[in-house]
Formats: structure tokens, sequence, C-alpha cells
């Protein structure tokens, strides 16, 4: 997971500070020596590391803290906050043409994932902004580069508009925006060249390009592991181009986070979205106060309620719920429930997002167990309707069947019956506390 090594650091010297009555400048020293090496380590840039722990020792020696009855807690507060502004502070939204088209402009160097982020970027604009984005593909040199984009379109059904290798980029551009204008496409994202290094001739073209579309975003992207480079790169195309905001790939992978917290502060440019994988759903809005809370292992219940709320189909939850109160819960609605789940991602990353999930021992290393959701599954196909409806009827040599059925054993079976009769009983008790607290409640 990124941001793996910063966050186990940060939180043990912050879990050290905590529970302390009473804190003195030279406990905030120490601690602040300790949050300098976890952040060098992290690879965040050097000046960003320096004013971040100036900031955050200047508010911790303040007299508000260091006499309230919760110094530690308030220490920690401070340094979510001051994460949370490293990062950008609020989160950054796309920002709309007042008159359609709104043109995105996608740059950055080959590799860094900016025809797969062209592709996901489209995907999170017809889902969530309702728009009918046009992709562009102005990117004329990587061969294979018009081809990738127009497989993702088939793929996302999203019309890519192309016209091989033989035009100049500024020319696409400028046919796509009637194309765009004829087929009112209200977004049109123009996947431009990369090339391996930042150089005169692309940055030239992309200028040219620039210049004749009047984009309202320019995204660059980026690859987070790359570090320091990305940050560097940034720079380099703010500079040069100018960008109005960041993507940064690859955040799913083992980064260290430096470039994630570096950015903001050394190009001032806000991170807008972040990769969280090679497929077309993996592109999620970056929130800084989310990220800073699940680096000092606090959670991000936001993250997983939005989560909740794009997979788990409504109606089906309430038809569950009212299930789970009548007692009438099945096998089968427990199948459903398990897939819904598992829509969300995947298991570990969801587990992660839980406040406290980071003092769960081992749940670090803890790979959820997949392939044991999958023989749960398996074994629920393997039983009949009336089977799954009423577990009870279930008796030794049915359970023989279901275990062949569904490839795994019998003591399979029994647990994943035990465990369905458990859960069943827990909603009871939990329906029954309910309904005791309401009562209460009406009582004068
Ligand atoms: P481009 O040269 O900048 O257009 O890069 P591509 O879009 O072709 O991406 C390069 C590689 O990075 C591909 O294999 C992508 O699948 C992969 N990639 C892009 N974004 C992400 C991401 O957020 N996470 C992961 N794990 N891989 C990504």
């Amino acid at each position: 997971m990124a941001f793996e090594g910063l966050a186990e650091r940060l939180q043990g010297t912050l879990n050290k500070i905590t529970g302390k009555g009473k804190i003195n400048e030279a406990d905030v020293k120490e601690m602040m020596r300790e949050v300098r090496f976890a952040l060098i380590e992290a690879d965040v840039n050097l000046k960003v590391v320096k004013s971040f722990v100036k900031t955050v020792s200047e508010r911790a020696v303040g007299q508000d803290v260091m006499k309230s009855l919760t110094p530690g807690q308030q220490v920690v507060k401070i340094v979510k906050d001051e994460l949370t502004n490293l990062m950008g502070g609020e989160q950054n939204p796309i920002q709309f043409a007042r008159k359609s088209p709104t043109v995105i402009m996608m740059v950055g160097l080959q590799g860094a994932g900016k025809t797969t982020t062209t592709g996901k970027l489209a995907t999170v604009l017809r889902k969530k902004h309702n728009k009918n984005p046009l992709l562009v593909a102005a990117d004329i040199y990587r061969p294979a580069a018009i081809q990738q984009l127009e497989t993702l379109g088939k793929q996302i059904s999203v019309p890519v508009f192309s016209m091989g290798t033989d035009q100049s980029p500024v020319e696409i551009a400028r046919r796509a925006m009637e194309e765009a204008e004829k087929e009112h496409n209200d977004v049109v994202i123009i996947d431009t060249a990369g090339r391996l290094h930042v150089d005169e001739a692309l940055m030239q073209e992309l200028k040219d390009i620039r210049e004749l579309t009047k984009p309202d975003e320019v995204f660059l992207v980026v690859d987070a592991m790359t570090g320091q480079d990305a940050v560097n790169v940034a720079k380099s195309f703010d500079e040069m181009i100018g960008i109005t905001g960041v993507v940064l790939t690859k955040l799913d992978g083992d980064t260290r986070g430096g470039a994630a917290l570096s950015i903001r502060t050394v190009t001032e440019k806000p991170i807008k979205f972040v990769g969280m994988g090679e497929k077309m759903d993996a592109l999620e809005s970056f929130h800084p106060e989310r990220m800073a809370s699940r680096i000092l292992g606090m959670g991000d219940v936001m993250s997983l309620i939005e989560k909740a709320q794009e997979n788990v189909d409504e109606e089906k939850a309430k038809e569950l719920e009212q299930k789970l109160r009548t007692q009438s819960f099945t096998l089968d609605d427990f199948l459903d429930q398990l897939q819904q789940v598992k829509k969300m991602g995947p298991l570990d990353e969801i587990l992660k997002m839980m406040p406290g999930a980071n003092k769960i021992k081992g749940l670090d290393n803890a790979k959820v167990d997949e392939g044991q959701m999958g023989r749960v599954e398996a074994v629920i196909y393997s039983m009949t309707l009336a089977e799954r409806e009423s577990p009870d009827i279930i008796n030794a040599s049915r359970k023989k069947r279901i275990a062949v059925g569904s490839g795994t054993s019998i003591q399979e079976v029994n647990r994943l019956l035990k465990q369905f009769e458990e859960m069943k009983k827990m909603v009871k008790q939990m329906t029954n506390m309910q309904q005791k607290g309401k009562k209460k409640g009406k009582m004068p």
C-alpha cells in the first residue's frame, strides 16, 4: 500500500505522545525529530519537510496546546491539519466551462499513465457528472497510443476522435473541436503526446494545442512511484505550459508518498485525482483531509461511505434491512450481500479505511483471503433453492453433496452454516436491543 512506511512511523511517533497528560517543549522537539526522519524517508521534498516541521513545532508549543487537558491529542490534530494543508487543504473539483464544451488537456511523460487516465476520467465524467465526453487521440508519435485509446473508448463506450499519425496534433485537436460541436459532446479530453524526458519540441507542440483549444483544465499526469522526479516534472511542465492540476497515478502501488506530499507546495497546483489501479473505474478524487486521516491511521469513513453508495443498490439494502428485522434472511441474501461487498474493491483496502483498523494486529499484512470468499460463494451456489431458504434441512447427505458440488469439504460447508446461524443470532440481538432502545426513548 502507498504511504505504508510513513504511516507506520508517524503513527508510532504520535502514539507515544497521545496519551501523555503533560507535554513540554522537549517532548515536541523529540517528536518532531522523528516526524522529520519519517518524512525524509518517505521521499518528501526537503524544503517541504523543513517548513512542515517548523509550522507544526510552532503550533504545538503554543500555550493553548500545552495548557490544554489533552495536549497529546491536540498535537496529533495539528499534525493532521498540517498534513492536510500540505496536500492542498480542500478537495479541488474539475472546472467546467460555462459554455460547452469543457476542454481538458492531458499532458505528461510517457508511461506516466496518461492514456489510461484519459479513459478513467471519461468514466468519472460520465458516471458522476452525467457528461458526454469525446476523447481525442493526439499522441501521433507512440504508434500504439491511438489504438490504445480507441480500445479504451470501446470498452467504456465513449467516442474517440482520431486521424491516424499523418496529421499534426494541432490539426487533430482543431478538427476534434469541430467534431465535438457537431456531435454535442460537452467535454473534450485531449490525450497529447508524451516523451521520455521533458523536451523543447514537445513543449512547443503542447503550447500550440493549448493556444488553439483554450483548455479549461490542463492535467499533468505523473507517476507517484517516481517520487521527487514526479515533483520536478510537475515543476517543469507548469513553468513551460502552465498546468491547472495534477493526476497522481499508481497510488495503489508501493509508493512512499513523497510526490503526493510535495507536489502541492512545490508547484502550488492541486492534486485533483489519484489513480488507484489499471482498471477504468480506478480514478478517485483526491481529498487531502481524507488522505491525511488515512496516513495517520484514523480511517477514511467518508470514502468508505461513498464507495458503498456507489456500489450498493439502495433498494436492495432496504429490502435486506427488512429481511433482517423479520428474521427472513436466507443464504441467498447472504450471497447477495457478499457480492455487493466485493464490488467495492479489494477487501483489505476497504478494511484499512475503517477507523482504528491500524490498531488491529496483523491487518497490515493481512491479505483478506478472496479465495475463501469464492469458496463460500461456491458452497451456496451448490445448494438447492430450498436449502438456501431453510438451511435447517441440510442433513449429512446433503452436506456431502454440497461439498462435492462446490469442490470444497464438509468442514467448509459446516463452517459456513455455523457462521450464518451466528450472524442471524447477532442480528436478532441487535434488533432486540434497538427495539428496547426505541421503547425507552418514547417514555416520558
Ligand atoms: P502513457 O504513456 O502516459 O499514456 O501511459 P499509459 O496510460 O499507457 O500507462 C502506462 C502503464 O501504467 C499501463 O500499463 C497502465 O495500465 C499503468 N497505469 C496507469 N495508471 C495506473 C494506476 O493508477 N495504477 C496502476 N497500478 N497502473 C497504472
